[in-house]
C-alpha cells in the first residue's frame, strides 16, 4: 500500500510561508515515496472559517505547484463521523459535560493560584480547574434541560487508566530534539474538550477520526502540534484506530524568531506573489530550494 500523506489547513486566514513549507514537505514526501497526498479542510470552527479563505487555499497551493487528490474532505460535512466517535467515548464512560464559561474558568484559575501556580498544558493554557466531573447525573440533566451551554470533556484520568505504555513513532523531531519512540503523556493536557453543545467535535477528535478514515499513514506537520500528538495517540487507542507515524518539522519563524501568524502580511503567500515571488523563490525562502 502506498503511504498516505495529508495537508490539513484551517480556512481561518490566508496561507503564509509556514503553510507553504508544510504543504511542500508533504507533497515532496508523497512524490518521493510513490505515496498519495490528500488535502483536508479543517473548518469545524464556523465562527472563524470563511469560504474566501478556503478558495484562497486551493489557489495558493495550486500556484505553488502542489497537486492533491479529490474530493477534498471538508470536516464540516462529516459531523456525523465525529458524533459517532464521541458516542463511543461516552459509552466507555470517558466524557462529561462541563458548564463553566471561559470567564468562570479564568476566575477559578485565579482563585487556585492564590495557593501557588496552577498547572498549565504544553501550550501554556491552564488545565481545566472545575469539578463538573463530580456533578450528579440529576444535576447534569437539569443543567442540560435548562439550555445552559456546555463543553464535553475527556475524563483524562479515567482514559489514561485504560491505556498502558502509550508512545508514538517520531520520524521528524520534537522541539527538544525528541525522535524515535516518544513516550506520550496526554495527562499533561488535563480534561481536554472533545466537543461543545453546538459542535459535536473539536480539533483533537476530528483530526484523529479523519486521519484514520482517510488511511493517513504518515502525518507531516509543524512542531507546534508535537505535544498534541499525545492526546491523538490516546484517542486512537481508545477508539481502536490504526497508529500513523509522525514527522514533525521545525516552524518557519519571522526575523524576530516568532512563529508566523495568519495576519503577518510580510510572509503571506498572496503578498509574496503580488511582490513578484515565484513558486521556486518560495521554495528557496523555506529552505527547500
Ligand atoms: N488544522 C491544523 C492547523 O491548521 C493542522 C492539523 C494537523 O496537521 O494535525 O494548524
Amino acid at each position: 500500500m502506498p503511504p498516505v500523506f495529508r495537508f490539513a489547513p484551517s480556512p481561518n486566514g490566508f496561507l503564509h510561508l509556514g503553510h507553504a513549507y508544510s504543504a511542500l514537505l508533504n507533497f515532496d514526501r508523497a512524490r518521493g515515496t510513490g505515496g498519495r497526498l490528500l488535502l483536508r479542510i479543517e473548518d469545524i470552527d464556523a465562527t472563524r472559517c470563511r469560504p474566501e479563505y478556503e478558495a484562497a487555499i486551493y489557489e495558493d497551493l495550486a500556484w505553488l505547484g502542489i497537486a492533491w487528490e479529490t474530493p477534498v474532505r471538508r470536516q464540516s460535512e462529516h459531523l456525523s463521523d465525529y458524533r459517532a466517535a464521541l458516542e463511543r467515548l461516552s459509552e466507555l464512560g470517558l466524557v462529561y459535560p462541563a458548564f463553566e464559561s471561559r470567564a468562570e474558568i479564568a476566575r477559578l484559575v485565579t482563585a487556585r493560584e492564590a495557593d501557588g501556580p496552577w498547572p498549565r498544558d504544553p501550550d501554556g493554557a491552564p488545565l481545566y480547574p472545575g469539578d463538573a466531573k463530580s456533578l450528579s447525573s440529576g444535576e447534569r440533566t437539569r443543567l442540560i434541560a435548562s439550555g445552559a451551554p456546555y463543553a464535553l470533556r475527556l475524563d483524562m484520568a479515567a482514559a489514561c487508566r485504560r491505556v498502558d505504555g502509550l508512545s508514538w513513532n517520531e520520524l521528524g523531531e520534537g522541539p527538544d530534539g525528541e525522535n524515535g519512540t516518544v513516550p506520550a503523556r496526554p495527562e499533561a493536557w488535563g480534561d481536554v474538550i472533545l466537543a461543545r453543545k453546538e459542535t459535536p467535535t473539536s480539533y483533537h477528535l476530528s483530526v484523529v477520526v479523519d486521519d484514520a478514515l482517510q488511511g493517513v499513514s504518515e502525518i507531516v506537520r509543524g512542531q507546534d502540534l508535537f505535544h498534541a500528538t499525545a492526546v491523538h495517540r490516546l484517542l486512537q487507542v481508545l477508539l481502536v484506530l490504526p497508529e500513523p507515524a509522525y514527522r514533525h518539522h521545525a516552524l518557519i519563524r519571522d526575523e524576530e524568531g516568532r512563529k508566523l501568524s495568519k495576519s503577518s502580511r510580510a510572509t503571506g503567500l498572496r503578498e509574496l506573489r503580488a511582490a513578484g515571488a515565484t513558486p521556486a523563490s518560495v521554495r528557496r525562502l523555506v529552505g527547500l530550494g
